[in-house]
């Protein structure tokens, strides 16, 4: 009863904030990096949901702005009509690309309304199928025996498979004994590397998680600070810093952002649709399937996500910078 007071409350909350809002027309969620892959994913998933939280009548369209490692996408957004119906999802490299790119078209803390954090996700190191090594130890062994031999995929300059690379690279000092190659979204990325056209690639559980069960790739180690003991497949991979790269730690977030100048009755309306949508059973039980941890409440929140994005700015500044030294 108490659940079904809260719901009406929430609803009635929905109706009061804009008037008119959505209306007919769709809201068309930018994703920055190609379809089939966990940007992807994420959107398509909360699109759904969202749907269901804002009353039923909103139209929902996800659409793949790809290339330069997010930036065109978020490019698209910043510059698009501030009324609600183009919103942008993108993940750590909102924070990533100040650092990773000389000049990029917008400035991710001033030319966006933030709505709020959606979830966190851990990455794993993974490797074709037909690769010799099966832990992280053979895997190790095999790169120094495989100098400038090996490639490893990644979603363009600025994501965060690149973003991984680089640390992992520089980590493990194995600069020289790789070519990236850089594709639209780590979507078409798993599929070179499941075809054998690529050797390595470090990605999200979202995008991994099914490829590791099937057979289809190799996984090797995750890349939390602590390792997946409650994950029922990722449990049984080491997590970097267990495998002595002291400190390596890199989780990536998706968020939810605006164009500058968005009405905030029209932001508040969008926010309390996407608390509802990220407490929906079904969402999380899809998204921990896949390894990835729905935000509570307290980090739906745009001020909280907008400082949050702040720190990790600073935080990545210095870690790019040093890791840029040895790869690229
Ligand atoms: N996982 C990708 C990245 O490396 C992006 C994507 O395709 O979702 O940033």
């Amino acid at each position: 009863m108490k659940r079904l007071f809260a719901a009406v409350a929430a609803a009635t909350v929905l109706f009061a904030n804009a008037q008119g809002f959505p209306g007919s027309k769709p809201i068309t969620i930018v994703v920055p990096f190609a379809a089939g892959g966990p940007t992807d994913l994420v959107a398509r998933q909360l699109a759904e949901t969202m749907r269901k939280t804002m009353g039923g009548g909103a139209n929902f369209l996800v659409e793949n702005a790809v290339g330069a490692g997010g930036t065109i996408g978020a490019t698209k957004v910043a510059r698009a009509a501030p009324d609600g119906h183009t919103l942008l999802l993108f993940h750590i490299g909102m924070a990533a690309t100040p650092a990773l790119y000389k000049k990029i078209a917008y400035k991710p803390l001033e030319d966006f309304e933030f709505l709020g954090m959606i979830n966190e996700v851990p990455m794993t190191l993974v490797g074709k199928p037909q690769l010799p090594a099966n832990t992280y130890r053979d895997f190790e062994n095999y790169i120094k025996t495989n100098a400038g031999k090996l490639n490893i995929a990644h979603a363009g300059l600025g994501s965060a498979s690149h973003l991984c690379s680089l640390m992992w690279q520089s980590a493990v000092k194995a600069n020289e004994a790789m070519t990236t190659i850089p594709y639209g979204g780590t979507g078409p990325a798993m599929q070179a590397l499941v075809g054998g056209q690529v050797d390595l690639m470090c990605d999200q559980t979202t995008n991994t998680v099914q490829q590791i069960q099937a057979g289809r790739v190799k996984a090797f180690a995750v890349t939390t600070a602590k390792p997946l003991s409650k994950h029922p497949l990722l449990k049984d991979y080491p997590t970097l810093q267990e495998m002595g790269l002291k400190g390596f730690e890199l989780t990536v977030w998706h968020g939810m952002y605006a164009p500058k100048g968005t009405p905030p009755a029209v932001l508040k309306q969008l926010n309390e649709a996407m608390k509802l949508a990220l407490k929906d059973p079904d969402f999380i039980k899809k998204q921990d399937a896949l390894g990835a941890i729905v935000v509570t409440d307290a980090r739906v929140d745009p001020a909280a996500h907008k400082a949050f994005v702040a720190a990790e700015i600073a935080k990545l500044k210095p870690l790019i910078e040093a890791a840029k030294q040895f790869a690229d």
